[in-house]
């Protein structure tokens, strides 16, 4: 398939049920909802407060494909309501305590804290969320002020008129796994909108196929992700509020010098403690396993003896988008925008984005309202949301790390001399502009690769099909693969040789398998096989794939992981 013509499993039908509404945003996250939000706001001071903002949300309910560490800083929330703790949006701690733990071989660790902690790293005045829980709030706060969320609605196709964004296709449901309609069928139906916002979150499958089809991407800086795997657990009352406020971030083991990521332990109300590890795809090692990584730092004595005698009570993953301001794609053109992670408003360095999504909604909004009152969609009316983000805030932010990440491509050392002097040099660095690569291309010979994987067992170590449980996924087994491997003799003739699969490891769902003897007698047209019904749409596949033959198209609207509370 030519990567202009965007891959669905919609089926034919003569005539669709149409919507037309003044705004359609895709994705119900901090940055489709902020933007909501703001639109109502705008829409009303401008006497048009008839005029009708829709969003859409793939997930059963708002919030359950939601996944982030996370701490939160309140610039955004702030701007967006400066009431925002007397209106009670939820917030698990206000940071009490920050420190990086550099973690050794030996089971030693090395705390730096203080004056020692790295300013990226540095979090007083921030707060200790579950973005789930904000979410929730954000979405309530869009019904309150007369938006529509739908959740349940996955959008299949963007509709054009040449380069013209006019809207979205919804998903069909009811196609069986042939393909074929079921007797439960119910076509998707066109939405069209003046405006839409593509506010999918990482990877976003539309916005992805809409930078690729009209040109919007940066060809010398694409974009480059993480993969960041996370549990939320219950600890000892004791720990828990001792831990409550802490903001721990961990360098070291078990990546050491080779890769760029780090591990983070949270405490929340409740004696909960949110923990993760994150790691850049970028990584050559053709047996990356982020899942692995993860148990490998669970493993460590300083992390393993802060969740002794906890349990588990929910596991997710997903991407984050690593590359910063120079990786960001034209932000809109005719009748659309892109917000939040799908356009790429993430600090890697400092590890935050809810802010910058929540003002690049607001951006957006501003742009869209202020169009939309001179009865303009068009790119020049809407470019209002470019040159605010350029004079914003969020800029400057972004502006101050623009090289923090690419700088990381030369090893671990080469990237600290480097964020060291970016630090005194107003993010410069010591190259103006480094340039990036897609993290498909890193991967190297599966002879070469070093990594290893742990030990599991059933209280601390879960194997990635136990965490799968934990994370809820559950979908209609009954309908097309949402995985797509659309060559797969490459998987078999090619990649088995060079690369051993890579997908049977990054996959931190157990989602692709190549058991002992598979494909039987080199099958070529078999591939790996695909349980899709474990994918907590984490989009790794998508991204490190290195023949990039495997596609990530949206399954039926409801399916997908449940992360409560996350
Ligand atoms: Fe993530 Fe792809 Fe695995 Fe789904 S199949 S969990 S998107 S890597």
């Amino acid at each position: 398939m030519s990567s202009k013509k965007q891959r669905s499993w919609q089926a034919q039908v003569p005539e669709r049920e149409e919507l037309e509404v003044d705004v359609l945003i895709v994705g119900a996250g901090p940055a489709g909802l902020a933007c909501a939000i703001e639109l109502k706001r705008r829409f009303e001071q401008q006497g048009q407060g008839d005029k009708t903002v829709l969003v859409l949300e793939k997930a059963e309910e708002v919030g359950y494909h939601i996944l982030s560490g996370a701490v939160m800083d309140p610039r955004g929330i702030a701007e967006l309501f400066p009431d925002w703790k007397e209106r009670g949006c939820p917030v698990e701690s206000e940071v009490k305590f920050d420190c990086l733990e550099v973690l050794r071989g030996g089971g030693k660790h090395t705390r730096l804290t203080g004056a020692l902690t790295p300013p990226t790293l540095a979090n007083h005045g921030n707060f200790i969320i579950s973005l789930y829980k904000v979410v929730r709030w954000l979405k309530e706060q869009a019904e309150s002020a007369g938006c529509e969320v739908y959740p349940g609605f996955a959008g299949a196709e963007i509709l054009f008129d040449g380069a013209r964004v006019l809207g979205v296709q919804t998903r069909d449901a009811g196609i069986g796994k042939n393909c074929e309609p079921k007797g439960t069928f119910q076509p998707g139906m066109n939405i069209k909108a003046a405006v839409t916002v593509f506010a999918e979150g990482t990877r976003g499958s539309l916005a992805k196929h809409l930078i690729e089809r009209n040109g919007l991407g940066k060809p010398d800086n694409p974009q480059s992700y993480g993969t960041g795997v996370k549990e939320l657990w219950e600890i000892p009352a004791e720990r828990g509020a001792a831990l409550l406020g802490h903001v721990i971030h961990t360098a070291g083991a078990p990546i050491g010098l080779d890769g760029y990521g780090g591990g983070w332990i949270y405490g929340q109300k409740d004696n909960k403690l949110s923990i993760g590890f994150v790691i850049g795809l970028s990584h050559h090692d053709a047996k990356l396993d982020p899942h692995a990584l993860f148990v490998h730092w669970k493993q460590h004595p300083f992390v393993a003896s802060l969740l002794e005698g906890g349990k588990v009570l929910r596991y997710g993953a997903k991407t984050l988008p690593y590359g910063g301001y120079w990786s960001m794609p034209t932000l809109q053109g005719d009748g659309f925008c892109i917000v939040g992670d799908s356009a790429g408003f993430l600090n890697s360095a400092r590890l935050k984005g809810v802010h910058l999504a929540i003002k690049s909604g607001m951006l957006a909004a501003e742009a869209i309202a202020g169009a939309l009152h001179k009865g303009d969609s068009g790119s020049a009316a809407l470019s209002r949301y470019t040159s605010s983000f350029e004079a914003s805030w969020a800029k400057e932010e972004l502006w101050k790390v623009r090289n923090f990440h690419q700088a990381f491509d030369a090893g671990l050392f080469a990237g600290m001399l480097d964020a060291g002097v970016q630090m005194i040099s107003g993010g410069r660095g010591l190259v103006a502009h480094r340039k990036g690569h897609r993290d498909c291309e890193t991967t190297r010979p599966v002879s070469e690769s070093r990594l290893t994987k742990p030990q599991y067992d059933d209280t601390k170590s879960m194997d990635k099909l136990t965490d799968v449980y934990w994370s809820g996924a559950i979908h209609d087994e009954d309908q097309p693969s949402h995985l797509v491997v659309t060559d797969p003799a490459i998987c078999v003739e090619r990649c088995t040789r060079e690369f051993g699969n890579p997908c049977q490891h990054f996959c931190p769902a157990a989602v692709y398998e190549w058991p002992a003897g598979h494909p039987a007698g080199g099958d070529k047209k078999a591939g790996p096989l695909i349980n899709a019904s474990n994918c907590v749409h984490c989009k790794t596949c998508d991204i490190a794939d290195p023949y990039q033959v495997i596609e990530w198209i949206v399954p039926e609207g409801g399916g997908g992981p449940k992360y409560i509370d996350m």
